[in-house]
């Protein structure tokens, strides 16, 4: 039988739920036990792809092309194992699906509520994946804090269901802040305390508490907040900051929080967690050898959240290197002809990150030319591949003004063009092309070399793509149409024949690399810049 974590949140949001739960995940998996997470999310957007990343960070898009919280992205990092549509749970997909039923007269004759008819769905929602029996444990993690009156029915439907599955068949752990007062010296549990008041007043009584804190939790402390909150005293769990996310399950395995959840489940703790090749990545992530600096031009760059994938993934793909990558963000609005060069100067390697519309695009080109003249390793990611395609047809095919379809719609070179599929699009929520999509990689190319096979399939989420009409004259000025998608015969990859590494892709590597497997791409890139580098030290 299946047995349910929930995460509720307390106190403040931000404590990192997504952390906690990954990792508790981790060390679950690393015990040989079947997990996934989910999360439930109490917003009314159907799901975060209309978000601005402002609003929330990243969307991270699924194999299956669901467009969710970035915490999924935590998940599939952690654990290396997919997510899909059932991971992610919105209060608007619930609500959709409810009224959608009530207008076929599924509910004919009563009266539609939330409790117990968006309770009930919230409920089946949270089961669905258990259904399969496919796993062991299912961590479902709740957004928003306890107390939000939008969270409300997440929670009693949370208290129905432990009521539902019995006894040691679910737990819940309570994620807070154990403050500092500097002035008082001391820590403070009366925010916790009040926090599990709320949630006893709601019917839920958590079974362990994760204390999220700047300093050590004394034994008092401890005690305290045990006596205070209704748990064991080995059920009150420290969870100090770190200094890097991935630390963080073996803070928990040092506070057994995997052991403690396991023993209330009533499941067998006899499995050490093999945790070995997680620290022998940690190992590498804190001795690196070498250090590089890149550069991230976008157009979101107050809120590194909204590169929370690629930044991850040149965490995975630095320790696979033993370098330390720093990432400096730099706002492609910023980026003028006149200062493109100091603003690259010292810069090792240069990505153009993903986005919409049109601010910043000409920065972009700007830094997307100035490195292809001066042979700087430079990645593409989705929008930052369209920005290469235009920059090479304006300045090397001579085709002017030469533009993407999305940035200027009477340009008189849509280079990238909007693909035939979206063309009657009219809904925004959802249209994209989403998910996974196979793309065949050209024998002899650098990406061929780069993956180590010819196949390979890749996380899409955009409406433009690369127009073949201009592909043949591409092609023969030196930029090669490296990857292509097999049955649309989209140009899924470009690349530079005469550059140490130019290399783009209309998809999202950042979204598959994790701490097991760092994305090949980003490995590479990193490796060119690394090299780079080296060889500008030595000028
Ligand atoms: N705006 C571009 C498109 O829709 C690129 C999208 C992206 O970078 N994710 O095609």
């Amino acid at each position: 039988m299946t047995k349910y974590i929930f995460v509720t949140g307390g106190v403040t949001s931000s404590l990192g739920k997504g952390i906690i739960s990954a990792s508790l995940a981790k060390l679950l998996q690393a015990r040989g036990y079947k997990v996934t997470i989910q999360k439930f999310d109490p917003y009314i957007n159907i799901d975060p792809g209309t978000l601005n990343p402002y609003e929330h960070g990243e969307c991270y898009v699924t194999e299956d092309g669901a467009e969710t919280d970035l915490d999924l992205g935590h998940y599939e990092r952690f654990l290396n194992t997919p997510t899909s549509q059932a991971n992610n749970v919105t209060t608007g997909r619930i609500y959709q699906y409810v009224i959608d039923k009530e207008r076929e007269g599924a509910y004919l004759g009563k009266t539609v509520q939330v409790v117990p008819h968006i309770t009930d769905e919230i409920k089946r929602r949270m089961c669905l994946l258990g259904k399969a029996g496919q796993y062991d444990i299912i961590i479902t993690e709740l957004g928003g804090t306890v107390g939000d009156i939008e969270s409300l029915p997440f929670i009693e439907a949370v208290r129905q269901l432990r009521w539902e599955l019995g006894s040691n068949n679910s737990l819940v752990i309570h994620l807070t802040l154990v403050p500092f007062l500097a002035a008082a010296g001391e820590l403070k549990t009366k925010p916790t305390q009040h926090s599990v008041k709320t949630l006893l007043e709601y019917g839920i009584q958590p079974d362990i508490l994760v204390c999220r804190t700047e300093h050590h939790l004394n034994l008092d402390i401890r005690k305290k907040l045990a006596l205070f909150c209704n748990v064991n005293i080995n059920a009150v769990i420290e969870s100090i900051d770190a200094p890097s996310i991935y630390d963080v399950p073996l803070l928990m395995l040092k506070e057994q929080l995997d052991k403690t959840a396991l023993t209330k489940l009533k499941l067998s703790t006899k499995n050490e967690p093999n945790l070995e090749n997680w620290k022998a990545f940690l190992g590498k992530l804190k001795n690196p050898t070498n250090e590089v600096t890149v550069a991230l031009v976008g157009k979101y760059v107050e809120l590194p959240d909204a590169y929370k994938s690629i930044s991850e993934a040149f965490i995975h793909a630095g320790a696979m290197n033993e370098c330390k990558v720093k990432v400096k963000y730099i706002a492609a609005e910023s980026i003028t002809e006149n200062n493109v060069e100091e603003k690259l100067t010292r810069i090792s390697g240069v990505v153009v990150a993903p986005g919409f519309g049109e601010r910043g695009l000409e920065g972009k080109l700007m830094a997307i030319r100035y490195v292809r003249e001066h042979h700087v390793p430079f990645f593409g990611i989705c929008l930052g591949m369209q920005c290469a395609v235009v920059e090479f047809g304006r300045n090397v095919l001579g085709l002017k003004n030469a533009n993407s379809f999305e940035m200027d719609p009477k340009t008189k070179y849509p280079v990238i063009n909007l693909m035939e599929e979206q063309k009657g699009v009219i809904n925004m929520g959802g249209t994209m092309r989403l998910g996974v999509y196979d793309c065949e990689i050209k024998k002899g190319s650098k990406v061929a070399a780069i993956y180590g096979k010819n196949k390979i399939s890749e996380r899409h989420r955009h409406r433009y793509e690369f127009n073949n009409d201009y592909l043949a004259q591409y092609e023969d000025a030196g930029m090669i149409a490296s990857g292509i998608n097999p049955k649309s015969n989209l140009v899924e990859i470009v690349e530079l024949k005469n550059h140490p590494f130019f290399i783009a892709g209309q998809f999202h590597p950042e979204l598959k690399s994790t701490v097991a497997n760092p994305h090949p791409l980003f490995v590479s890139f990193v490796a060119a810049s690394l090299a780079h580098a080296k060889a500008a030290k030595q000028k």
